[in-house]
């Protein structure tokens, strides 16, 4: 049984994501969605509704799982009996940083391999920052993101700007 792990913020998945998630679907037996818990990166959507967007979404995929992720992501990955982490790479800008991560992660956990996955060209640039840049500045974010999280955009930013 083959078991990757794909980790991320997922603030909010994106098509790009969802991409990943397929080309991961083909070569694993079962793909666990891990979404980072503990992110200092100040996330717009609680990890609930990230957790809910991505089983919404990903809800009609068979030997797909998503599960909160907090603490090292290979001892994660140890526990779910995974022998990959899934990241995708975008451009060579990701490179740097995924790379290092790959290599840390390889030194904490030598059984985990990391393996890069390339989505469709048109989703390369495409990033959750630059969606919730645009759904801020009210653009139409409908081709880029699942139909739950427009919904999700409408509610949060109509939430903020009651405040
Ligand atoms: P993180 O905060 O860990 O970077 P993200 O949610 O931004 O989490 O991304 C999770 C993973 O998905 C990363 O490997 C990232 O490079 C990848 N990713 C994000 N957007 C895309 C996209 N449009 N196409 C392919 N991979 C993507």
């Amino acid at each position: 049984m083959r078991r990757a792990i794909y980790p991320g913020s997922f603030d909010p998945v994106t098509n790009g994501h969802l991409d990943v998630i397929e080309r991961a679907r083909k070569l694993f037996d079962e793909v666990v969605v891990a979404i980072a818990h503990n992110d200092q990166k100040k996330p717009l959507f609680t990890l609930e509704e990230r957790l809910d967007f991505l089983r919404q979404t990903t809800g009609a995929l068979d030997r797909v799982i998503v599960l909160p992720l907090d603490g090292l992501l290979v001892e994660f990955a140890v526990q779910q009996d995974a022998n990959a982490v899934v990241r995708g790479l975008r451009a060579v800008s990701d490179f740097e940083f995924e790379f290092q991560m790959a290599l840390m992660n390889r030194k904490l956990e030598a059984t985990v391999e990391t393996i890069f996955l390339m989505p469709k060209e048109e989703y390369t640039y495409l990033s959750s920052r630059i969606v919730k840049e645009i759904a801020r500045l009210g653009g139409d974010v409908g081709s880029f993101v699942p139909a739950c999280v427009v919904e999700g955009f409408a509610k949060k930013l109509g939430e903020r700007s009651d405040q």
